[in-house]
């Protein structure tokens, strides 16, 4: 049977939240989750480059938040632990009861099998053998994990449908912000020789790897490696030794516009530089990067206020 657990929510003041961190710390509460306003707001200011918007409702839900989170195990041990963490600590809580398995799980319920374009159909691993795939379409079997790329966002769907039009069978792709390796695998099932996917987040190598072999794909079709396409100059020249005739990139405008110059040397000639991750008011202002960049803009994908562009070196 699951086990049950206790989510434990403080709700402190602001200017006290420090302090109780630390007392539940020297305590031994093995780790916190820690919600506030002006927290938030600072991590998303340092962290800009990764969006374009906040939702609306999670700026709302934030607001005035000041909160710390803990988790024990929902029986007498739970308890007791309980009450030794939050020695010293005289603020009411209250409780929550969690299902582990829900808890660990509960994304899953809204992943479900997908068809894209004319010839993918997305299957979570956890469906792989109930699922009713259509006759003549590729099937791609997907577990994103922690990291990003699961196919139901807009702008993965845009990049999966240019990948249909632009992947050349038997020649090979780079996929830059690689994630959970969804299109670098989709081109290798749509025919790509090889894929070189790229990610910042180290998380995403295992789990692109996992994902390749979810499919069949093994190290002879397929590379990952974790590294910042804009920031590091070495890898940027390995990755253009690849010379690929379709190079991906779902990030956003923030990153794809100082990309852009090193585009060209990445592509093969007549090769094609298909980019998503575009809110549509900034779709403009990176096509004109690309432009300046010496490639042009061929074509220009639209679904739910996202842009993705394909653009090819004059
Ligand atoms: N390719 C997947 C994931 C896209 S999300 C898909 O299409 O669904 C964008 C990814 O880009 C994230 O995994 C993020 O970690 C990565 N990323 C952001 N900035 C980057 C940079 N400068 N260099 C490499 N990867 C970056």
């Amino acid at each position: 049977m699951d086990s049950m657990w206790l989510e434990i929510i403080l709700n402190t003041r602001s200017e006290e939240l420090d302090a109780v961190s630390a007392t539940l710390i020297a305590n031994g509460v093995p780790g916190l989750v820690v919600e506030e306003e002006e927290e938030f707001r600072t991590f998303l200011e340092e962290n800009r480059q990764y969006w374009d918007y906040v939702d609306d409702e999670l700026m709302e839900q934030m607001k005035g938040v000041s909160r710390i989170k803990l988790y024990v195990t929902d029986d007498e041990d739970g308890k007791k632990q309980l009450a030794s963490y939050l020695e010293g600590v005289d603020i009411p809580y209250t409780s929550v009861r969690l299902r582990e398995y829900d808890w660990a799980h509960s994304w899953q319920k809204y992943y479900r099998p997908l068809a894209i374009g004319e010839k993918l159909y997305i299957i979570p691993e956890w469906e792989r053998d109930t699922a009713d795939v259509p006759a003549g379409c590729t099937t791609l079997v997907m577990n994103p994990g922690l990291t990003f790329g699961t196919g139901s966002h807009a702008s993965t769907q845009l990049c999966l449908e240019g990948i249909e039009s632009f992947v050349i069978p038997g020649r090979p792709v780079l996929d830059l912000g690689c994630g959970s390796g969804i299109l670098a695998i989709a081109s290798l099932l749509l025919g790509a020789s090889h894929a070189t996917g790229v990610d910042i987040d180290p998380k995403a190598v295992d789990v692109a790897y996992e994902n390749a072999a979810l499919n069949d794909l093994g190290k002879d079709r397929c590379r990952f490696l974790a590294g910042n396409v804009i920031a590091d100059r070495s890898l940027v020249e390995e990755l253009a030794q690849v010379q690929a005739p379709l190079v991906l990139a779902n990030i956003v405008a923030d990153v794809i516009i100082p990309l852009a110059p090193v585009v060209p040397r990445l592509l093969a000639e007549d090769g094609t530089f298909l980019c998503s991750g575009i809110i549509d008011k900034r779709g403009d202002e990176v096509a004109a990067t690309l432009e300046k960049s010496g490639l042009t803009v061929i074509r220009r994908f639209e679904k739910n206020g996202w842009v993705a562009l394909a653009a090819q070196v004059r």
